[in-house]
């Protein structure tokens, strides 16, 4: 499944041409329009709309589908994939979109209401940013650890996936987000890199969260995460007895907490260590710059 190995030759040099052509100051429309003749603009038709889940997917889409496409978000800056519930407008969104990209990872908004909304919209093509990547085992009643898209190396799958689905709905531009594609594979290559860099002195491997979103990153950027909270639940006192004990043994002075979640027990822990609790968000639209932010926030402690 992997987009770079599966282009061709000839689709590597055709996207090098359109660049060429674009590099000339014309508009994206004409290096799109197909060679089959077909009078595609961008000017001639509105945009596809695309339903996302969550924030980080929505610069997937708009990198790959720039301004063919119109994105709606369903759980909204603040909210909690894990709890978040649409509202009537939303639905009503739904009901004009061309394509929706789930996460897939059985994330419990998709698992309420994936069905619910592919029902106020039949024609719609489901999109699944998961396919092709290998879901983390966890204790849970569904599936693996549904924090796919905070590994970049996992995010590069879901913009594959993405792409794919672009092309099914859109097959005349395919050119398009082909070079779209590619070059924001490319960033998340230079992000994977500033990542490893960003974490290679780093000796305390060992980071201790609030909520257990960071699962996939740890694995592939050789870092252990201590949760607080475990499928959703707050630890017991005995629990924090634990945690405050493993912070002290592995000379962990910062908890890592989200503006997503409620993180009481994470002062509480902190307190008790003579720490701080610091805030990272997953799940902040602007993803390249987030994870950067976010690895330069567990390289300090
Ligand atoms: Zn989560």
């Amino acid at each position: 499944m992997n987009f770079r190995r599966g282009l061709s030759a000839a689709q590597i040099a055709a996207v090098i041409i359109a660049v060429i052509i674009i590099g000339a100051g014309f508009g994206w429309y004409i290096s799109t329009t197909p060679a089959s003749g077909s009078t595609v603009t961008s000017t001639s038709i509105s945009k596809l709309g695309v339903i996302v889940t969550i924030l980080p997917q929505a610069e997937f889409v708009e990198r790959v589908g720039r301004d063919r496409v119109e994105v709606t978000v369903m759980v909204p800056p603040g909210a909690s994939p894990h709890t978040y519930e649409p509202t009537p407008s939303q639905l009503q969104e739904v009901s004009r979109a061309k394509m929706y990209a789930k996460v897939g990872s059985d994330v419990e908004f998709e698992l309420a209401w994936i069905d619910k909304i592919i029902d106020f919209n039949k024609e719609m093509v489901v999109v699944d940013c998961s396919k092709g990547i290998d879901l983390i085992n966890v204790e849970r009643e569904h599936g693996g650890d549904p924090h796919i898209w905070l590994s970049p190396r996992n995010a590069e799958i879901m913009v594959n996936n993405i792409y794919e689905g672009l092309v099914q709905i859109d097959p005349a531009n395919q050119e398009y987000y082909a070079k779209n594609t590619v070059k924001y594979l490319q960033d998340l290559d230079e992000l994977d890199k500033e990542i490893v860099q960003a974490l290679s002195g780093k000796e305390n491997r060992k980071i201790m969260v609030y909520h257990p979103s960071w699962e996939y990153f740890c694995r592939d950027y050789g870092l252990e995460q201590i949760p607080i909270e475990k499928r959703g639940k707050e630890p017991t006192p005995q629990g924090i007895a634990n945690l405050i004990e493993q912070a002290n043994a592995n000379n962990i002075k910062v908890i890592f907490a989200s503006p997503e979640f409620s993180s009481e027990n994470a002062n509480v822990i902190a307190i008790e260590i003579g720490g701080e609790v610091v805030l990272i968000s997953p799940l902040i639209k602007n993803y390249l710059k987030n994870m950067i932010k976010v690895a330069e926030a567990f390289a300090k402690v």
